[in-house]
């Protein structure tokens, strides 16, 4: 059965001298492995809309066992963000990510919109990739059903404090009055918590309108991290690769 479908590569594999495997998520149907024949040949139609970080339209024939791409064409490329060692890293990870934790089959189009959100604001360079990588964390953990419990205090109600206290093992917040064991916590400030709850309910085209600097950007980055690493349930490799990355710079 041939089909459309609408997605960005997220990973390649070799098969060949000619022929490779790429991973897509896609809009409707999750993420999906198919075959790009002959996409190895600089002269194929399928080279340029099959290449990693490739927002294309992809007729596809849906096999029992092997999904076939016939014909392919790019609507955006991101091709760009590969001369940029950590935007490329932070790519790598966010692909790994949505690899690992997305099905086939399944209807992916707010993940697929927020993968080329994240991809569109980190070449703008306006943004730096610690701050993009938390922001996809906390959301694409939200949209995997998992959506931290930030609003009260679960003891004592209080919505903020000057610093306040996340416990990811049982997702609840706590205030300084009410935690009993700080050291354990993931430590927000007001300027971080607030960072936490705009990024999981802002609408998506306002998803990156907030600003956050210093300690705060740095708390919003621990907890967001390690909240998606409880979520994946692993340790992705890519994630070690971008941090080697990025202290070296
Ligand atoms: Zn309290």
């Amino acid at each position: 059965m041939k089909t459309e479908m609408e997605g960005i590569v997220l990973t390649e594999q070799t098969a060949d001298d000619k022929n490779r495997f790429v991973t897509l998520l896609t809009r409707d149907r999750g993420v999906v492995s198919c075959a790009a024949r002959g996409s190895r040949d600089v002269k194929s139609s399928l080279f340029a809309p099959t290449q990693p970080l490739c927002y294309s339209r992809f007729e596809v024939f849906v096999g029992r066992t092997v999904n076939v791409i016939d014909d392919a064409e790019i609507i955006k490329s991101f091709y760009d963000l590969r001369v940029s060692l950590d935007r490329l890293a932070l790519t790598q990870y966010i692909s790994d990510l949505v690899v690992r934790n997305i099905r086939s089959d399944v209807n992916s189009s707010e993940q697929l919109d927020l993968v080329l959100n994240c991809f569109h604001v980190l070449e703008g360079q306006d943004k730096s990739p610690e701050l993009i990588k938390a922001v996809f964390e906390l959301r694409f953990s939200s949209l995997l059903g998992f959506m931290p419990n930030v609003v009260y205090c679960e003891k004592c109600g209080k919505y903020e404090s000057s610093m306040m206290y996340y416990n990811i093992l049982d997702n609840c917040l706590y205030c300084s009055e009410c935690c009993t064991n700080k050291d354990s916590m993931q430590k927000l400030s007001k300027g971080a918590l607030a960072a936490v709850r705009y990024i999981i309910l802002a609408e998506p085209k306002k998803l990156f309108s907030f600003n956050i600097s210093g300690e705060s950007l740095r708390q919003l980055s621990e907890c967001a991290e390690q909240y998606m690493l409880s979520v994946s349930l692993s340790h992705p490799k890519t994630i070690d690769y971008y941090k080697q990355i990025t202290n070296m710079m």
